[in-house]
Formats: C-alpha cells, sequence, structure tokens
C-alpha cells in the first residue's frame, strides 16, 4: 500500500512515523508546503521568540527520513487530488496513492478589517522569524486576539519589557477555552504583568499609528500581530468533492467520505465520542492521536473509533494552563479547593482547567478517560479530585 500524507506538520510527520511504528512496509511520501524539515509551532509563541533558536523546533532530524524509509518533499504544495485516478499534484509533479491522508492544517483568519494588512501573522516558522524581527525594532506593539496564542506573544513581550495593549472583542479572555472564572484569573494575571487589555473592543482599523478600537479609542501601536483565530485549511479536499463540515468532515475512524482518504488534526472535523457532536480541536494532542489511530486502522485494521480524551496547554508568563477534556462556552464551572475549576455538562464532568498543577491535570485526564464520577459524588467530596 502506498500511503501519500499532504502536510508535513506536527501531525503528517507523526502519521508516517506511526505507519512505520505499527509495520507498514510499504512506500510513505511526505508532502509539505513549508520548506525544510518538519518542526513544532508550540514553541513559536513562547521560548521561540525569546531565544530565535529554530534548530530547536525541528521534530526529527534530516538523517531520521532516510532511516525511517519517508519519502519528505518539502517546499511543496499539492494543488490538486485527482481520486479517481488516486494521485495528487503539485503542478506537474504526481503521486499516486492507495491511501492519502490530508493533515494542511489552518491558516490565519483575516478578518475584513481596513489596513489589516500591516498586522503581522503567528503562524508559521516564516511568521516568526519576521514577528520576533518586527519586535526587535518595536516600541509599542498591540495584539488583536486574547486566545492562546495572542496571550502568550503578550506574556513574552512584557517579560521582554514592551508596553503591550491587547484588543479582545469578546467580553473575557480564552472565551472559547476556559471558563469565565479562568479567564478572570487570567485577566488578572496579565493586568499585574503589565498589559493594558480592553476586553469588548473590535480593532475597527489599522492605521500607520496602531489600532481603532470600537469605542472610538486610539491605541497608538508601531507592531501589531494578529491573532484572532484560524481557518482550517480545507481547499484541496472541497475541490475534490470531499464532504466539509468545519473543517474535512470524518468519521468516528478518521475516515473522509472517500474512504481512500483521512483526515487529521487542526483540518479534520470530527465527532466526539463522548456527546457524539461534531468537533475540530486544534492542538498537538488531537493532531498526534489522530495520526496513531489512523496508522492502526490502515496498518493493523484496528476499526475503533476514535475516542482520545482532549487536553491542551498555555504558557503565559509563570503560568501553565492545563485544560483537560473539552467543555462547551455554556457548561457549569465549579472551583475545587486546590483552585482547579471543573466543568459540567449536566451532571457529566466535561474538563477541568488547572494553572501550575500538573498533579491535577493528570488525575483528571484519566478520570474522564475512564468512567468520571457525576457531579452527584464529586459535590459530596467537595470537588476534591485528591479523594476519588
Ligand atoms: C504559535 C502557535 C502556538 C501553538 N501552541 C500550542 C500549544 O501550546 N499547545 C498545543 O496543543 N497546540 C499549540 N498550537 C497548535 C498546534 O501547533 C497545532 O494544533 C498542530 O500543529 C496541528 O497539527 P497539524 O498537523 O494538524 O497541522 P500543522 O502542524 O499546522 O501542519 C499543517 C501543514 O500542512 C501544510 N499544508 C497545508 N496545505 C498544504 C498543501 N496543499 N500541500 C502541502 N502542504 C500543505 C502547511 O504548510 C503545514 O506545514 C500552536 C500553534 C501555533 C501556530
Amino acid at each position: 500500500m502506498r500511503v501519500v500524507i499532504v502536510g508535513a506538520g506536527q501531525g503528517g510527520l507523526q502519521a508516517a512515523m506511526s505507519l512505520r511504528q505499527e509495520g507498514h512496509e510499504g512506500p510513505i511520501t511526505l508532502i509539505g508546503a513549508e520548506p525544510g524539515l518538519p518542526y513544532q509551532r508550540p514553541p513559536l509563541s513562547k521560548a521561540y521568540l525569546k531565544t530565535g533558536e529554530a534548530a530547536k523546533l525541528t521534530l526529527r532530524p534530516e538523517a531520521f527520513f532516510d532511516k525511517a524509509g519517508i519519502d519528505l518533499v518539502s517546499d511543496t504544495r499539492i494543488d490538486s487530488i485527482d481520486r479517481a485516478a488516486r494521485q495528487v499534484r503539485a503542478g506537474d509533479r504526481v503521486w499516486a496513492y492507495d491511501h492519502l491522508i490530508l493533515a494542511t492544517g489552518t491558516r490565519n483568519l483575516r478578518p475584513p478589517i481596513p489596513g489589516l494588512s500591516r498586522a503581522l501573522d503567528l503562524r508559521s516558522l516564516a511568521d516568526a522569524e519576521r514577528l520576533r524581527a518586527a519586535l526587535a525594532g518595536a516600541k509599542a506593539p498591540a495584539v488583536i486576539g486574547g486566545g492562546f496564542i495572542g496571550l502568550e506573544f503578550t506574556a513574552v513581550a512584557r517579560g521582554l519589557g514592551y508596553p503591550v495593549t491587547l484588543a479582545e472583542a469578546a467580553p473575557r479572555l480564552m472565551a472559547r477555552a476556559v471558563s469565565p472564572q479562568m479567564s478572570a484569573r487570567f485577566t488578572e494575571k496579565h493586568a499585574e504583568l503589565g498589559t493594558d487589555i480592553r476586553l469588548g473592543q473590535p480593532v475597527v482599523e489599522v492605521t500607520g499609528e496602531g489600532l481603532c478600537l470600537g469605542d472610538g479609542t486610539q491605541v497608538p501601536a508601531d507592531l501589531v500581530l494578529l491573532a484572532a483565530g484560524v481557518l482550517p485549511n480545507t481547499e484541496l479536499a472541497e475541490a475534490a468533492g470531499l464532504t466539509l463540515d468545519n473543517g474535512i468532515a470524518v468519521d468516528a475512524q478518521l475516515r473522509s467520505s472517500d474512504p481512500a482518504i483521512s483526515a487529521l488534526g487542526d483540518c479534520a472535523s470530527f465527532p466526539e465520542a463522548r456527546r457524539g457532536r461534531r468537533v475540530r480541536l486544534e492542538s498537538v494532542q488531537a493532531a498526534t492521536d489522530h495520526a496513531r489511530a489512523i496508522a492502526k486502522r490502515l496498518v493493523k485494521g484496528d476499526d475503533s473509533p476514535y475516542a482520545a480524551v482532549p487536553w491542551f496547554w498555555s504558557d503565559q508568563a509563570d503560568w501553565k494552563l492545563q485544560i483537560a477534556g473539552l467543555a462547551q462556552p455554556t457548561d457549569a464551572a465549579v472551583t475545587a479547593p486546590s483552585g482547579a475549576i471543573l466543568r459540567f455538562d449536566g451532571p457529566n464532568l466535561s474538563a477541568v482547567e488547572s494553572v501550575n498543577d500538573a498533579k491535577t491535570h493528570m488525575t483528571a485526564r484519566k478520570l474522564l478517560r475512564d468512567l468520571p464520577p457525576d457531579r452527584d459524588t464529586l459535590d459530596a467530596i467537595g470537588y476534591d479530585l485528591t479523594r476519588i
């Protein structure tokens, strides 16, 4: 079986490695649009901004690919899929597949804000190199978007001594990902660090002088980072007639609407095992666990539904936020004695948010993997996870 993987990021590389680990002996071709070796993105908004050490981001050295028999084709953007002929193309170059894995990730969402072309992105190593160089010469950086990436950048920039302003359109930080209580804690933390946070403030224009906010306020800035979310890269799949639904729609085994094509990671939406709703996750965990599950199915015929517990992290100054599970913004939130926040969907524990508390995070991941106790049971023990 010839396997072709489009997208040589975190999930694409993991798929290639897991195929070999599971015992796949046929050819594997890993094709990526970016130059160089596959690398990890999380440090781009963290350590890399401080150190500029790109070599440390590389996931595997060049020699690994030869040794593992993985044909890495970098700097090559696939522009079409011919499902009938089972081929992918980049210009006049063609690769035939028996199974195709789409791991095309996401790109920055660029809302139609006048002047936004002045704002920098932070998605790829090339973006991070540009941002780092711009930061070195900046006096007043500003950030559009109070999600993980915007806040991580902000924390680094404050740590380096820059005055930073962050504008978030929603009334609270990280609103999609955490409880209102956790948002409030982080708002306070960033305020203590000296960041000027403007909540409920959509940016309506980016000018040569800085940001214009919804309430008419002007924020002077000579560097603007856009960190207002991403869009899944689905154009290839769409042109090939695959079903889309907030990403490339895959089934519980991560197969697209064409069984010869799987999709994984940031670009794929899948049915969540617990609640059955379709979700698309942007995390290293989802990309790598998807990749492992696809490899197991292709090599070992393991058709069990994908059911890994999602988890996330974000490093902001000296705080490591960890989330086990997946809550909806409407899920209830209860603060445990440890300070962790337990989220509930009715009687069911849906997620646990913690800060600098790896023990609680690991306990929560284990609980969520097994059958978690219901809310009444947790209430009876004062929501103290150490008492289970
Ligand atoms: C700055 C930053 C910080 C992050 N921090 C964290 C964190 O702390 N924790 C966490 O869990 N996650 C974090 N993430 C998210 C995490 O990096 C992603 O969820 C993960 O990389 C997803 O893996 P993927 O394989 O789906 O996509 P990616 O790793 O994005 O790889 C997709 C690749 O596909 C390529 N591609 C797209 N279209 C084509 C095409 N047509 N032909 C060939 N190649 C193509 C792209 O160029 C890209 O290289 C962060 C992301 C960023 C940008």
